[in-house]
């Protein structure tokens, strides 16, 4: 037997990134398929937009509690109630974590929910959790023995009112088939099987579908993912800084110099004094800044007004330490 369900191809993570990333060309309409019909809500510009922002919303909620839905090692049997009759209309959330004394596992293999976890507390898991418990798939057995599970649009039928609400839409809202259909989507975007290759660049902020998955553990070294257009720019932004690092520590060097010089016989110019001693003290920046193996006097006239504004900082810091002392 074989659970069959249409979208569980990486094409559905391709989509999801077109449609994340702006509305479609003048003229024409987005599709995605689910079930026989469709989904409505890409039927004309404005509710297509509508459903864009809701896709989004749910997507950076769900990237935010590190692509999961729920917390880390959470074994969970989730129930939206409404609440008891005539005393509240809150709904209760009740979550149950690994049930102790079940018996299905041994208690030491139990782990403590780490309630730090942003996906603890996420208005997330509730929402999906509530479509699931409203909507039902349908299933469809053949006789070849293929079983297939098929979502369809709920848009044509009213699945009731939602236990669960995002913090940016109220009950009346999410009551429309734009949130239920966007909601759907992203139900199967995470059924999909690849939903783990969407990803959003820092630079420029748009998805990407990442070429591989990301292994366990394995965390991103230059502070997050960056799609195809943004490759360079990590590196371009370290070595501004790592140039500017270095251009700092030479003023510096440079300031000292400034400041501790008296004319003698030995050095009578101040300006090729410093010099002397950037070059002496300084090789691996130098090389970083100008790509040569020493400065000439002229890098120091070029920054005197720099190493000056350096030589004044270091005098002020002198005096404020002197009086902290007195
Ligand atoms: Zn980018």
């Amino acid at each position: 037997m074989r659970i069959v369900s249409d979208s569980e191809t990486p094409q559905a993570v391709v989509r999801t990134a077109i449609i994340l990333n702006g509305p479609p060309p003048p003229g024409k309409l987005y599709s995605l398929p689910v079930g026989r019909f469709g989904l409505t809500s890409l039927n004309t510009v404005e509710s297509t937009n509508t459903f864009r922002g809701y896709l989004e919303e749910l997507v950076r909620e769900w990237m935010r509690c590190g692509k999961k839905i729920m917390p880390t090692d959470s074994n969970v049997w989730a129930i939206g109630r409404g609440g008891p009759h005539r005393y509240s209309d809150k709904t209760e959330w009740t979550l149950y974590l690994v049930p102790e004394g079940l018996g299905f596992r041994k208690p030491e293999s139990l782990k403590p929910v780490d309630k730090s976890d942003p996906a603890f507390s996420s208005w997330l898991w509730k929402v999906y959790w509530d479509y699931l418990s409203r909507v039902q798939p349908s299933i469809w057995f053949d006789s070849y023995g293929e079983v297939s599970f098929q979502y369809s649009t709920s848009a044509f039928e009213d699945p009731g009112k939602p236990t669960a609400l995002p913090p940016f839409l109220d009950a009346e809202s999410a009551k429309s088939p734009i949130w239920r259909e966007a909601v759907l989507w992203f139900i199967l975007l995470l059924n999909s099987g690849h939903a783990q290759l969407l990803d959003r660049c820092r630079f420029c902020g748009n998805y990407f579908v990442r070429r591989r998955e990301m292994k366990k553990g394995q965390s991103y070294k230059r502070g997050g993912p960056s799609c195809a257009n943004c490759k360079g720019e990590g590196s371009k932004a370290r070595t501004t800084a790592i140039r500017a690092n270095a251009k700092n520590r030479m003023l510096e060097v440079a300031a000292k110099a400034w400041a501790a010089w008296k004319k003698t016989h030995i050095a009578p110019n101040r300006i090729s004094a410093v010099a002397e001693r950037v070059n002496a003290e300084c090789l691996d920046e130098i090389l970083v800044t100008t790509r040569k193996h020493r400065i000439e006097s002229l890098w120091v006239k070029r920054n005197e007004a720099k190493i000056l504004e350096h030589v004044e900082r270091n005098a002020l810091r002198k005096g404020a330490k002197r009086n902290a002392k007195g």
